[in-house]
C-alpha cells in the first residue's frame, strides 16, 4: 500500500462485524437494516432482470431514475435540478463522495471535515492526495453542536472543500438551520465547494427537520448533494446512490466516476425510481419505526448505566461509557462481544483527536425489535 492509504487498511465496520460472527453477538455495530425494502420495489428489480435490463445502463444513470431523483428533490425541498445535466447516478453514496473529491480537489488542497466524520471522507481525501482538517462537534448537554468559531479558524488559503453530513453519522445530530447557515456563510466567504452527504435525509425524528445545505443562500452553485437508496429503502446492498449539483460540477464528478465504475447496476435503477416516486408512505412508516427503535435502545442503554446522547436522526445513538467507570471506548468495544455478546463501534474510529472522543460508543438501532430486545437484555449486565 502507498503511504497515504496505509491508515485505511481495514474499516472498523468490517472488524466489528467479524467479531460479531466470532462470538455470535448481537450486531449493533455496522449500520445496516435486517429487513427488506418496499415489496413492490423488490418486484420491479426482479421484473427488470426478467425483461432483459442486464447490460450497461447510460453513463449518467437511466433517465427514469434521474427524473425520479430530480422530481423527489423538487417535491420535498423545492430544489431545481435538471435531470439531464445536474443529476448523476452513482454506485452508492460512497462512489458519489469519492468521485466528487477526486474531481474537484487537487493534491495539496485542504478539505474540511466535521469531527467525528464518516470514514469514507478521510479515505477519499487521501485518495485525492489532499489534506484533511477537522472541525469538531462539541458536547452541549446530551447533544452535539458545531463549533462555528473552530470552523472559521480552520479555513486557510489552501482550503478547497467542506464536507457536511446531516443527519450525522455517528452522532445522530441533525444540524439546525442556524448551524447550516454558518457553514454556508463560511463556504461563500472563502469560495469553498461544499459536499453534503444526506443519506439519512428521510430518517429524522420528533420535530427535527432536514434542511438541505444547497437550499441556503449562495449554496446552490457551489454544492454537490449526495444521497442514496440504501437508508431510505432498506437497500444497503444495492449500492445505488446519486450526486446532484450545478452542471459544471456534475460534469466534473462524472469525469471521475466514469473511470471508477463507469456505471452502476442496471436493474436497481428502475426499482429505485419506483420507490422514490411511489413509496412515500412506506418510508414514513420506516421513519416512525426507527424513532420507536431509537427510544427502545436509548432506554435500555440508560437503564444499563450509559450516558446516552440525544439522537435526532440516522440509525445511530451514541452513549458515554464514563458513567460505567470505563475510560477507553476502543478497548471497551473490542472486549464487549466476548464479555456480553454485543457489538458496538467506538466513535474514536471516526476522529483524528481521539482524546476528545475516548469514551463515546455508537450503537445501531436499525434492527428488528427482537434483536434490539436481545441486545437490551445483554447490555443490562454490562456492569
Ligand atoms: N454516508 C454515510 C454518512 C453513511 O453512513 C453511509 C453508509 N451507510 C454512506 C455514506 C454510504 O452509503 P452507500 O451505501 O449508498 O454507499
Ligand atoms: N454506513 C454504515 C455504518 O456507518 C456502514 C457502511 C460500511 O460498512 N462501510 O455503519
Amino acid at each position: 500500500t502507498v503511504p497515504r492509504l496505509r491508515p485505511f487498511a481495514s474499516t472498523v465496520f468490517a472488524e466489528m462485524t467479524a467479531l460479531a460472527g466470532r462470538y455470535d453477538a448481537v450486531n449493533l455495530g455496522q449500520g445496516f437494516p435486517d429487513t427488506d425494502g418496499p415489496p413492490r420495489m423488490l418486484e420491479v428489480a426482479r421484473e427488470a432482470i426478467a425483461s432483459g435490463l442486464n447490460q450497461y445502463p447510460p453513463g449518467p444513470g437511466m433517465p427514469v431514475l434521474r427524473h425520479a431523483i430530480a422530481d423527489d428533490r423538487r417535491r420535498r425541498y423545492g430544489q431545481d435540478f435538471d435531470p439531464d445535466t445536474e443529476v448523476l447516478v452513482t454506485v452508492g453514496a460512497t462512489e458519489a463522495i469519492s468521485a466528487t473529491v477526486l474531481a474537484l480537489v487537487e493534491p495539496g488542497d485542504d478539505v474540511l471535515l466535521i469531527e467525528p466524520y464518516y470514514d469514507a471522507y478521510a479515505a477519499a481525501v487521501a485518495l485525492a492526495g489532499a489534506t484533511r482538517r477537522t472541525v469538531p462537534l462539541v458536547s452541549d448537554g446530551d447533544r452535539f453542536v458545531l463549533d462555528v468559531d473552530a470552523l472559521r479558524a480552520a479555513v486557510t488559503p489552501a482550503t478547497r472543500m467542506i464536507v457536511v453530513n446531516s443527519p450525522h453519522n455517528p452522532t445522530g445530530t441533525v444540524f439546525s438551520r442556524a448551524e447550516l447557515t454558518a457553514i454556508a456563510e463560511v463556504a461563500c466567504e472563502h469560495d469553498l465547494i461544499a459536499l453534503t452527504d444526506e443519506v439519512y435525509e428521510r430518517l429524522v425524528f420528533d420535530d427535527a427537520e432536514h434542511v438541505p445545505l444547497a437550499t441556503l443562500p449562495g449554496m446552490a452553485d457551489r454544492t454537490i448533494t449526495v444521497s442514496s437508496a440504501a437508508k431510505t429503502f432498506n437497500a444497503t446492498g444495492w449500492k445505488t446512490g446519486w450526486a446532484c449539483g450545478p452542471a459544471p460540477l456534475i460534469a466534473a464528478v462524472k469525469t471521475a466516476k466514469q473511470f471508477l465504475t463507469f456505471v452502476g447496476g442496471a436493474p436497481f435503477q428502475p426499482a429505485v425510481a419506483h420507490a422514490l416516486t411511489e413509496e412515500g408512505d412506506w418510508v414514513e412508516t420506516l421513519r416512525t419505526d426507527l424513532q420507536r427503535k431509537r427510544d427502545l435502545l436509548s432506554t435500555a442503554l440508560t437503564e444499563a448505566g450509559f450516558g446516552v446522547k440525544q439522537s435526532a436522526g440516522t440509525y445511530f445513538v451514541c452513549a458515554d461509557i464514563a458513567p460505567l467507570g470505563e475510560t477507553d471506548a476502543d478497548a471497551f468495544c473490542r472486549a464487549l462481544p466476548e464479555r456480553i455478546g454485543v457489538v458496538a463501534v467506538p466513535v474514536d474510529a471516526f476522529v483524528d483527536h481521539r482524546e476528545s472522543w475516548s469514551t463515546l460508543v455508537r450503537f445501531a438501532f436499525c434492527k428488528q425489535d427482537e434483536v434490539l430486545r436481545d441486545g437490551a437484555r445483554r447490555l443490562a449486565s454490562v456492569r
